[in-house]
């Protein structure tokens, strides 16, 4: 028997409806997201010989008119982080400040407060947040300091939990008003005790931090690491999702980790992952071996068996 196709497509509706009131199309799956536009960035690759290169420290791209990613060249930073400013009506937000904390070297605070739009004769308030505690993610905060209209947030669990509001860390979710723009704030410990991602209701983009990038994913607390994971693809599950954002590029566009330290990206994967990554972190720990595992959009590695996995890893890439 043949059934006309409106008939074969509502009964694919039904079944699909009957499986999920049977609690089998969970969180996991989440919301289809719209093909969210392609950053279409190119970011600089540093160089083998940056003394002879001298490239511009830092790198600025308009995701949107508020909306704006800067990075540090690889070769002022191997580390070459990505930062985020996020304008809204009433305020700006800063995520993280980057490895260096000498404007010479970096402009950092000049570059960013010639960003912020002004209002009847004042800038824009400037608040800093971090990804996480860890150094490359903060040195800059130094350059902010005594500049009016900022405000920094300590990168220490204690000032986390109180600013954003998370009584039961790691639970709970913080929100931050920039003005017409609402940023939730996620807990997302693992990579490090106080990691949290931050996600943009205006552009639907989750920035990730260290906790989810194109590159090695540094676990210190595995369980930890794996719950975050989860509880955060919960809750997007009915949200969409335009990219998750992380803080490097450690990944060439086969996939293939650079050399650590390096100050060279020839050929750099983009940044931008998806929500099927954030969903595929999640699963990945339920076979972790709990040294070194690669997947195409990211490494997972032990934190505590840093200098043999590095071996290792120099040994499957040849
Ligand atoms: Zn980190
Ligand atoms: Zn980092």
């Amino acid at each position: 028997m043949t059934l006309p196709g409106s008939v074969l497509t509502w009964l694919i509706q039904l079944i699909r409806c009957c499986l999920c009131l049977l609690g089998f199309c969970g969180a996991a799956h989440g919301t289809d997201d719209a093909p969210a536009r392609p950053l279409d960035a190119h970011w600089d690759a540093g160089a083998r010989d940056c003394k002879a290169a001298a490239p511009l420290p830092l790198q600025t791209f308009f995701y949107d008119r508020r909306t704006i990613i800067l990075r540090q060249n690889p070769c002022v930073s191997a580390e070459a982080n990505f930062i985020y400013l996020l304008l809204g009506e009433s305020r700006a937000m800063l995520i993280d400040t980057g490895a260096v904390a000498d404007a010479s070297i970096m402009p950092l605070a000049d570059t960013i407060m010639g960003h912020l739009p002004e209002k009847n004769g004042t800038r824009l308030p400037l608040l800093i947040v971090h990804t996480h505690k860890h150094l490359d993610h903060r040195a800059g905060d130094t350059q902010f300091a005594h500049l009016a209209g900022v405000e920094i947030i300590g990168a220490d669990l204690e000032s986390v939990r109180t600013f954003f509001g998370f009584p039961q860390w790691p639970e709970g979710v913080g929100h931050v008003d920039l003005g017409g723009r609402i940023i939730d704030v996620l807990p997302a410990p693992g990579h490090q005790e106080n990691h949290v991602v931050f996600y943009d209701n205006e552009t639907a983009l989750l920035f990730s931090g260290d906790f989810l990038m194109p590159g090695r994913l540094l676990i210190s607390d595995r369980q930890a690491f794996r719950e975050s994971a989860v509880r955060i693809a919960t809750y997007l599950s009915p949200r969409p999702v335009a990219h998750i954002l992380g803080a490097h590029i450690e990944l060439d566009a086969a996939g293939i980790p650079y050399n650590f330290g390096t100050h060279f990206h020839p050929n750099e994967r983009p940044l931008e992952l998806s929500r099927e990554d954030l969903v595929a972190l999640g699963g990945a720990f339920e076979h972790f071996n709990g040294f070194y595992a690669r997947y195409p959009h990211f490494v997972l590695f032990n934190s505590k068996l840093e200098l043999p996995v590095l071996g290792f890893e120099e040994l499957m890439a040849r």
